[in-house]
C-alpha cells in the first residue's frame, strides 16, 4: 500500500518490518474466518485489467440506468458469467443485487413469509452443520412473520408448507452438496460456492431462490456484493421493497467494480491454467491436498471424507478442493476441539456455531498464503506431538 508516497508492505498479523519478514512469536494460526485472500495473487497478475478509475462526477446519483437500483450492464455479465460457468440457470428469472449475500440473506425470509399478520410466522430450518448467519440473522430481526426453529433432522421430514429451509449447497463447513430435507418447504438455496474454485459443477442449479456473493467468487468480500436469482415475480418484488426500504440498493460504485472483475473474468480462456478458475481450482485443490494428507497420518483428528467428481466446467474428473476443513477431534478427552486446536496455536471456529457438536471445528482454507502455510506448521506440530506420546 501507498503511504506518504512511498510503497509499504501490508503484513499479514503474524509479520511486521519494512519486508514483512519477522514473526511475531507465538502469534496463532488464523483459520477462523472465511476472508478470501487465496485470491489476492490472482489479482496482482492482473492489476491493470481490473484496475477502476471513477472520476468525482460520475455515478453521484441515486438512480441507475436500469430499474430498481439495478445496472443493466451488470445484470447482463452475471447472466453470461453463470452461463459460461454452467453453474445456474438465469434465462426468464430475475436478479436483485444485495449488499453481499448476507443483506439477501433476509430480505429472502421476508419475501417468502407470510405478509398478513394473521398468518402464523414462517419456521426458518436449516440441517446441521449449518451457516451461523441464517440463525443469528433470523432471530436477530426478531419478527412476527418468521421464527428460527432450529435444525431440520428435528421436524421429522414432516410436510412442510411456511417453512423456509436453508439448503447451502456446497455446504458451509463441509462442503457437501445438498438438497432439501422437507417436503414442500420454501428452499432458499445459498450457493456461495459453487464455482469450480471449490466444488465439481454437476448441472446448472434451478432452484426458486438462488444466492451467490462475489465474496467467495472473485474474492473481493469487501466490496460487499451478491445477486439472488428469482423465479416468481411476487417474492422477486417482495424482495426489492425490501432492499428499497433498507439500503436503497447496493453502492453504485460497488457496481462499477464488480462490473470490472466481471469482464476480466468472462474475457479469459476457459478453464486456462493462469484464468481465474484455473488459479483458484488449483490453489484449493493443493490446500487440501496437503492438509488432508497430514491429516491422514494422524489419530487424533479427522477430515470429511471428499471425492474427486466429474466437473462439467473442466469437462473432466478433477480433484476436491473446499473452501473449509471440518476438522474432527477424535479422542474422548478432545471434547473440545475448538480448545484443542488454540492450544495448538491454531484459531478455529467452534462446532457449535454451525448446530454441531464441539467435537468438530472449522478450519478456513481460503484466507492467505501466510495464514494457510502457518496453519499447516501448527497442524504439523501437533501430529508430530501425538506420534512422539504413541
Ligand atoms: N453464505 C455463505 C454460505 C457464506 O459462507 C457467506 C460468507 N461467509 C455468505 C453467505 C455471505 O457472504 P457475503 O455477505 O460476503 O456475500
Amino acid at each position: 500500500i501507498l503511504v506518504d508516497g512511498k510503497h509499504v508492505c501490508e503484513c499479514n498479523a503474524c509479520y511486521r518490518g519494512q519486508d514483512c519478514s519477522e514473526f511475531v512469536q507465538g502469534c496463532a494460526a488464523d483459520a477462523e474466518s472465511g476472508d478470501p485472500l487465496f485470491l489476492e495473487p490472482y489479482w496482482r497478475q492482473h492489476a491493470a485489467s481490473s484496475a477502476v478509475v471513477v472520476a468525482g462526477w460520475h455515478r453521484m446519483s441515486y438512480q441507475t440506468d436500469g430499474d430498481y437500483f439495478i445496472s443493466i450492464e451488470l445484470e447482463r455479465h452475471i447472466r453470461r458469467l453463470h452461463s459460461h460457468v454452467g453453474n445456474a440457470i438465469t434465462d426468464g428469472r430475475f436478479i436483485v443485487f444485495g449488499a453481499g449475500s448476507t443483506q439477501l440473506i433476509n430480505a429472502a425470509v421476508h419475501a417468502l413469509s407470510p405478509n398478513s399478520s394473521a398468518s402464523s410466522p414462517a419456521s426458518v430450518v436449516a440441517s446441521v452443520p449449518y451457516y451461523t448467519v441464517y440463525r443469528t440473522q433470523t432471530e436477530f430481526f426478531n419478527s412476527r412473520a418468521y421464527e428460527w426453529k432450529g435444525v431440520t433432522s428435528k421436524m421429522g421430514g414432516e410436510v412442510a408448507a411456511n417453512f423456509i429451509e436453508f439448503v447451502t449447497s456446497p455446504n458451509n463447513p463441509d462442503g457437501r452438496l445438498q438438497q432439501p430435507v422437507l417436503q414442500g418447504s420454501s428452499v432458499i438455496y445459498d450457493h456461495a460456492y459453487y464455482w469450480p474454485h471449490f466444488s465439481a459443477v454437476k448441472a446448472p442449479a434451478d432452484g426458486d431462490l438462488m444466492l451467490f456473493t462475489i465474496s467467495k467468487l472473485t474474492g473481493h468480500a469487501g466490496s460487499r456484493f451478491g445477486w439472488a436469482i428469482v423465479k416468481d415475480e411476487g417474492v422477486y418484488r417482495r424482495m426489492l421493497s425490501y432492499l428499497g426500504i433498507n439500503t436503497m440498493g447496493v453502492s453504485r460504485d460497488t457496481h462499477l467494480r464488480s462490473l470490472k472483475l466481471l469482464k476480466a473474468m468472462l474475457a479469459e480462456e476457459r478453464g486456462a491454467a493462469g484464468s481465474i478458475f484455473g488459479f483458484a481450482f488449483s490453489t484449493m485443490r493443493e490446500r487440501w491436498h496437503k492438509l488432508n494428507k497430514l491429516v491422514s497420518s494422524s489419530d487424533r483428528f479427522s477430515l470429511q471424507q471428499m471425492r474427486p467428481e466429474y466437473c462439467s466446467y473442466f469437462g473432466k474428473i478433477r480433484d476436491p478442493s473446499p473452501a473449509y476443513a471440518w476438522l474432527k477431534c477424535e479422542k474422548e478427552e478432545d471434547r473440545n476441539c475448538h480448545a484443542v486446536l488454540r492450544a495448538g496455536g491454531i484459531i478455529s471456529r467452534a462446532g457449535y456455531k454451525f448446530g454441531a457438536d464441539n467435537r468438530y471445528a472449522r478450519l478456513s482454507l481460503i484466507r492467505s498464503q501466510d495464514d494457510f502455510d502457518l496453519l499447516m506448521q501448527r497442524m504439523g506440530a501437533l501430529v508430530t506431538k501425538e506420534k512422539a506420546r504413541n
